[in-house]
């Protein structure tokens, strides 16, 4: 499938998408691979692999969409974590200020 996605390219309220540190963080402590989160999110952020050790990682960390946490909400072991949206928000705020 093709992806003309380009978080290189992509700005999130005027920002670099790839200069906004948000994405999902898996508490391996916590999950069972039950991959609830990965067939929920339509953005392809997530990625399976056949290793023993780590079933699911997060591999295209800047296609998660800014501010969006839906598939914390599937996640039924708390394993999901996310920044802190205050931070990220006065990030962005600073980042657009440094373009201008
Ligand atoms: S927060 Fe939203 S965009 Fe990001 S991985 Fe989860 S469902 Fe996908
Ligand atoms: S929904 Fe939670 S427990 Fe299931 S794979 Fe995702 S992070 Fe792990």
């Amino acid at each position: 499938m093709s992806n003309s996605y380009d978080a290189d390219k992509e700005t999130f309220m005027g920002a670099p998408r790839n200069k906004i540190p948000w994405w999902p963080t898996i508490d391996y402590s916590k999950c069972d691979f039950c991959m609830e989160c990965d067939k929920f999110c339509p953005h392809e952020v997530y990625e399976k692999t056949e290793d023993d050790v780590r079933k699911l990682f997060v591999k295209n960390r800047y296609n998660c969409v800014v501010f969006c946490r839906a598939c914390a909400k599937t996640c039924a072991l708390d394993a999901l974590t996310f920044p802190d949206k205050k931070e990220i928000t006065q990030l962005i705020k600073k980042l657009r200020a440094e373009k201008s």
